[in-house]
């Protein structure tokens, strides 16, 4: 898509308060939009304040903001990769207003690595998540990204999404915004070959920006030219194009990209209408911009056109030369830009899978395999937390440990396997017992601290209610229909229970939960024993 820039009014560089910051923020989201040269300087400076704030999201404004620009002056990856930072702190800390900011960046990034149904998703959820009262022109922006992806992707629901943002930005009054809409969508219909729609909507945009005394930079114009040459009325494109021959006209881009893209599209309409001497010229100047500005891509179709010129000047020796150095460079090209892009993708691709393994793999060390109960490992980095957090709420907590009967004659008089299946049940059961009691309470968990040997952490209510629930459960271990898995099998559970009346750092509820168990045992197993008794 082509870039877009428009005079807009100044943002104040001196942010006061937060408050004032985040307003100044807002505006400099707004003209992230058009690329203007001080907006960067104006983003790194509300970076700064936000830094001396110590306001986070904030300063991730800022740093998208900085992200987009850099992202227009060819660092693409770059900006990819700021975007997913930011979308993962974003998600972390509930910041709609930066996830949906950061799904926009994403959505342009996307779109030029040419993963369109990719930077689609994102365009939506930039929609999506965007604040219905935020500022109107955002809301644009982002309707405006959505309906570029799907016209790129030649969906048909493209033109009513123009005509639908083209509206928000008519009643807004937002002439810059008129202008970037009708270009983009005049854009998305040369490029799937709509030619008559395209120059409907181009002189829409010529009306509009001569009624506002806008001038076209050099891309719009590109457009309009290319929807007339796409219908074969070539003085008409070359007579849209004359705006843009200015040499301020032409050096307005700050990459020189637009300039030369221009150039070469002026050279082939002036070759095409026979005007060989003044197409050679427009193609030379074209070449001295790549040069300077290392415009590779454009450079290899300047070759293109430069065989044409020759051809039509009757040297059909150098047009096959140049021809042949041509089709080259655009092969190397080709795989060099396919390389990038595909490494640029991996990056991002990676960067999301390396964060979901991870998760996984820590998810997974703290689980117990056979069971999928937490393990040890969960108790001894949890249990002290939530007991700090209980103490801080005021909530009681109940500790429980659950130890098989003669889980041994298991294994013995039918099988390891049989034994394991028994495990897995009654940890299921224990499981049923957590998510009941964690509705109320979140925080509730269970795990398996070793052989047959299980933990119940009950958060809130009193230990009187912990001990219900846990009779509950000792019944529901004993009246399991056991003899479904072997012909005869019976299995019954003894459980301590300590509480937090008592002294209750982890270790001693453990410990006391521990003697509990081991009374349950004594006194005849399958049966539960608290501080209550
Ligand atoms: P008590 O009522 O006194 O607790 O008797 P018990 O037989 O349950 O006591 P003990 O702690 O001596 O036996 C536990 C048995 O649990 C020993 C071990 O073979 C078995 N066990 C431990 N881990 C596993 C496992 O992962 N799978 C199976 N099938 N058995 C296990
Ligand atoms: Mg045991
Ligand atoms: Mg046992």
């Amino acid at each position: 898509m082509e870039v877009e820039r428009a005079a807009r009014p100044e943002v104040s560089p001196e942010p006061g308060g937060r408050a004032e910051l985040a307003a100044v923020l807002d505006q400099l989201e707004t003209l992230s939009r058009f690329d203007r040269p001080d907006t960067a300087t104006q983003a790194e400076q509300a970076a700064e304040a936000a830094r001396g704030l110590g306001d986070a999201t904030l300063e991730l404004r800022a740093r998208l903001v900085q992200a987009d620009l850099a992202r227009r002056r060819g660092d693409v990856a770059g900006a990819g990769r700021t975007a997913q930072e930011v979308q993962r702190w974003a998600t972390e800390h509930g910041a709609r207003h930066l996830l949906s900011r950061s799904h926009f960046l994403l959505a342009a990034v996307l779109q030029e690595l040419g993963d369109l149904s990719l930077a689609l998703e994102h365009a939506v959820l930039a929609v999506d998540l965007l604040d219905a009262d935020g500022p109107p022109a955002q809301r644009i922006d982002h309707l405006a990204r959505l309906a570029d992806c799907l016209g790129l992707q030649g969906d048909q629901g493209a033109r009513e999404r123009y005509t639908e943002v083209l509206l928000l930005a008519q009643e807004l009054g937002d002439v810059d915004r008129q202008l970037l809409v009708l270009n983009n969508h005049a854009y998305v219909e040369t490029v799937t070959g709509r030619y008559d729609a395209a120059l409907e909507l181009s002189t829409r945009l010529q009306t509009l920006a001569a009624a506002h005394a806008v001038p076209l930079h050099v891309g719009r114009l590109d457009t309009i030219a290319r929807a007339l040459i796409g219908l074969g009325r070539l003085a008409e494109a070359e007579a849209a194009l004359a705006p843009g021959t200015a040499r301020e006209a032409l050096d307005a881009s700050p990459d020189g990209d637009a300039g030369a893209d221009f150039l070469l599209t002026l050279a082939e309409v002036q070759r095409r209408r026979g005007s060989v001497a003044a197409a050679q010229q427009t193609l030379d100047e074209c070449v001295r911009r790549c040069d300077r500005h290392g415009l590779t891509s454009i450079r290899v179709r300047a070759r293109r056109e430069q065989a044409e010129l020759h051809a039509a000047a009757g040297d059909y020796r150098a047009a096959f030369a140049e021809h042949k150095t041509y089709c080259q460079e655009a092969l190397d090209l080709q795989s060099a830009q396919r390389d990038a892009r595909a490494r640029a993708l991996q990056a991002m691709h990676e960067t999301t899978e390396a964060r979901r393994q991870s998760r996984r793999y820590r998810e997974l060390s703290l689980r117990d395999p056979l069971t999928g109960l937490y393990n040890r490992r969960h108790v001894d980095d949890e249990f002290p937390r939530l007991l700090d957090r209980a103490a801080a709420e005021g909530v009681g907590v109940a500790v429980a440990l659950l130890d098989l009967d003669h889980f041994k004659q298991v294994n013995d008089r039918w099988s390891h396997d049989v034994g394991d299946q028994v495990l897995r049940a009654v940890a299921a059961l224990l499981e049923a017992t957590a998510s009941a009691a964690g509705v109320a309470h979140p925080g509730t968990f269970a795990a398996r601290m070793g052989g047959e040997e299980f933990l119940l952490v009950l958060v809130g209510g009193d230990l009187a209610a912990a001990v219900r629930r846990l009779e509950d459960l000792r019944r529901a271990v004993s009246g399991h229909p056991w003899t479904e898995l072997a012909d005869g099998l019976e299995v019954t559970t003894s459980i301590g229970v300590a509480g937090t009346l008592g002294p209750s750092t982890p270790a001693a509820l453990l410990g006391r939960a521990d003697e509990h168990l081991y009374g349950a045992k004594t006194r005849g197993r399958d049966r539960v024993v608290s501080d209550l008794g």
